[in-house]
């Protein structure tokens, strides 16, 4: 048995402290904030209830193995897409009425969408077996040079979306798979296209309560399994020598030993602050922050005729717009706008009578003073954006809060607000983020910023990952370091 400390309490380092609890560890961990849950948190105003990170569970056996016991739903489309001409693409989950509607938008494309479709599921279907299953040097099942073709190495997103579909609509449709992993689909590598497959066959779904209520359920675990929850806690540094982990220093300055530190820190953060190694952050650092996020947080009067949960106006140039977030590194002039509306599906998230709207914009991980534009400028700007692609909220708003780049840094302690750690750019990106073994024994990475990336169900896979490999390096029952 090892005694284990988790440095964060996001959904990683939970899943996590909650396997090495029921491994037979002895587990503490260490949250800076009043609440557990990391990015999966909300923000609450005047009734109003909206979501300031996740607003979509894929993959829910993943937490209901772990013992999550839920009842979710399943909002009636996947998406509603909005293109800059006015046209519209419903995501159906049901592939053949996906197809149907695909074929609607743009005659002959229909079955160009199922070849694309089949090309996604056999790519989730490789990479759930031989890349997200274990840490990136040691795969549970060696890929084979077939499974490696079916990841389409060498090519983009936004070529694989060239590849499939000649409308340039559906390009854009393809390529906004890349903002899920805060990238740019004209650098990522194309196997982002495989997420369109775990929407489809597996669902997108939504928590009653908000997807925040995971936090809760995964917080009451922690507490069955005797994991020690310290709350407000930040921890300053990680003690080691040479060789290996000794514990954790908190900001308080008091130590607490231990064999194992599990870091659910944003890498940069660990390498940069707590563990101080500048030639591992100068490789984190040649990789580019992904992007951050721009929310407006709104409570707007009435009811939108026919609002579905998640919706997407896209912007007219995704090239520019792209360039604008990690190139010029400044907010899009055009954005996309995502506007995500759980009061349509649930009342609790509203007053009656009203609505809460989250509106999310990709934007650069940078901090808004260096911007060339005011946060409450480019509030009235996505809300002009947004009037122009039909939602005009004039005299409906009851108030918008914003939360900014520098808002989500300050959070979480994240690298410039990035929601992801680093960007996937080029082709072997998924390999040059930071692996899940640290440079001392009994030191982990686990997160959003390193293997096997970001989003809820990945996090959670990278808990079961770091669990596997302190179990494999400490085997319970051992009696500590070996
Ligand atoms: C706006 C937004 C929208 C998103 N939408 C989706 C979505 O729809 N679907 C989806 O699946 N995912 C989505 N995500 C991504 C998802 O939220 C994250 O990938 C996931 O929650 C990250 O989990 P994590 O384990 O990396 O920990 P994090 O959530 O990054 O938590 C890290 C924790 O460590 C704590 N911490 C930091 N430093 C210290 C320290 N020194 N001492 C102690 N504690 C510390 C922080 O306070 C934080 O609680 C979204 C994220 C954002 C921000």
């Amino acid at each position: 048995m090892a005694a284990v400390n988790v440095v964060g309490g996001g959904v990683g380092g939970m899943v996590c402290a909650l396997l090495l609890a029921r491994s037979g560890h002895e587990v503490r961990l260490f949250e800076r904030l009043p609440r557990l849950g990391g990015k999966l948190a909300e923000h609450r105003r005047d009734g109003f209830t909206f979501s300031i990170g996740p607003s979509l569970l894929t993959l829910p056996d993943l937490f209901r193995d772990l013992g999550v016991e839920r009842d979710l739903v399943q909002p009636r489309e996947l998406c509603r897409y909005r293109f800059a001409d006015g046209s519209r693409l419903t995501a159906h989950r049901d592939p053949d009425r996906m197809a149907a509607e695909v074929e609607r938008l743009a005659p002959g494309q229909g079955v160009r969408w199922r070849a694309f479709h089949a090309w996604a599921r056999d790519c989730f279907e490789v990479s759930s077996r031989a890349f997200f299953a274990g840490p990136p040097n040691r795969p549970p099942v060696r890929p084979s040079l077939r499974d490696l073709r079916a990841v389409a190495p060498g090519r983009t997103l936004a070529g694989l979306a060239r590849r499939f579909f000649q409308d340039a609509r559906l390009r854009q449709y393809v390529n906004r798979y890349a903002t899920y992993a805060g990238s740019d689909p004209y650098r990522a590598p194309a196997a982002l296209g495989c997420i369109p497959a775990v929407e489809h066959d597996g669902g997108g779904w939504y928590v009653p309560g908000g997807l925040p209520s995971l936090a809760g359920d995964l917080a009451a675990l922690l507490a069955g399994a005797g994991v020690e929850v310290r709350l407000d806690t930040p921890v300053a540094g990680i003690l080691a020598d040479g060789q290996r982990v000794k514990g954790v220093r908190l900001a308080g300055g008091e130590r607490v030993g231990g064999d194992v530190v599990v870091a659910n820190v944003d890498a940069a953060q660990l390498y940069g602050r707590l563990l101080p190694d500048r030639r591992r952050l100068r490789r984190i650092a040649a990789l580019g922050p992904s992007s951050s996020a721009f929310l407006l947080l709104a409570g707007v009067d009435g009811r939108t005729d026919d609002l579905p949960h998640h919706s997407v106006l896209f912007s007219a140039d995704y090239p520019a717009e792209f360039a604008d977030v990690f190139r010029r590194r400044t907010p899009p002039r055009d954005p996309t706008v995502y506007v995500g509306c759980a009061s349509a599906d649930d009342p609790t998230q509203a007053p009656a009578g009203a609505e809460s709207w989250t509106m999310l914009v990709n934007v650069p991980a940078r901090d808004p003073s260096r911007w060339p534009i005011s946060p409450e400028a480019y509030r009235d700007l996505v809300l002009e954006r947004l009037a122009e692609r039909g939602h005009d909220l004039a005299g409906r708003l009851r108030f918008v809060d914003i939360l900014t780049p520098a808002d989500l840094r300050d959070r979480y302690r994240s690298w410039g607000g990035a929601i992801y750690g680093a960007a996937y750019a080029g082709p072997l990106a998924p390999f040059r983020r930071p692996g899940n073994r640290g440079p001392r024994r009994g030191l982990y990475l686990v997160g959003g910023s390193v293997h096997p990336g970001g989003g809820l169900p990945l996090v959670a896979m990278g808990g079961r990952i770091v669990a596997d490999l302190v179990n494999h390096d400490f085997p319970a029952g051992k009696g500590g370091a070996p």
